[in-house]
């Protein structure tokens, strides 16, 4: 049994169309991120990007396929797979790479950064942030004279259900 998860403490509940006082709309950025590369701002690309913005939880590719495809069999594979690593390219999706080589996105509009604990059983996703770990990199970057852009703090391990059901039936 998997249950539904949310984001978790991160979860900015549908404030993502809102940046400061001004509206921006995740729709105008992508189009303009697909412009610049002589892209069109399709259909599918578009139904991409709101399924993106509409998950509660970080979604792979293949569930993303299988969900979209049912609303809209001509949607292929490949263009899932497309789309979503130009909205990595565009900002405006975020990629988690598993330990198995498998990946999940989440979309990374408006919501506060954050880094991950990945079960390398379930491919559980715990999100956590803390501040003394982002003032610590500050520190440190600040130390080599290195300007950072970006960063992605990624923990590997066993979550607690698989911890408890590597050690067999204890409780
Ligand atoms: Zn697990
Ligand atoms: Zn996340």
């Amino acid at each position: 049994m998997t249950k539904e998860k949310g984001y978790g403490i991160i979860d900015t509940e549908s404030q993502y169309h809102w940046n400061g006082i001004m509206k921006i709309e995740p729709e105008k950025v992508f189009q303009q991120a697909l412009e610049s590369r002589s892209l069109r701002y399709t259909k599918q690309r578009e139904e991409i990007l709101h399924y993106l913005l509409k998950a509660k939880k970080h979604v792979t590719p293949e569930e993303m396929y299988r969900d979209l495809n049912k609303e809209d069999p001509s949607l292929g594979r490949a263009t899932v797979f497309r789309t979503l690593n130009l909205l990595q390219e565009a900002g405006l999706a975020n990629k988690i790479q598993f330990a198995d080589g498998k990946s999940a996105y989440e979309h990374k509009f408006s919501r506060p950064h954050h880094d991950h604990m990945i079960c390398v059983e379930c491919r559980e996703v715990i999100e956590f942030s803390n501040p003394t770990i982002e003032r610590l990199q500050d520190q440190i970057t600040h130390q080599f004279e290195f300007k950072p852009l970006w960063h992605r703090h990624e923990i590997f391990g066993r979550c607690k259900r698989c911890q408890k059901q590597k050690n067999g039936k204890s409780k």
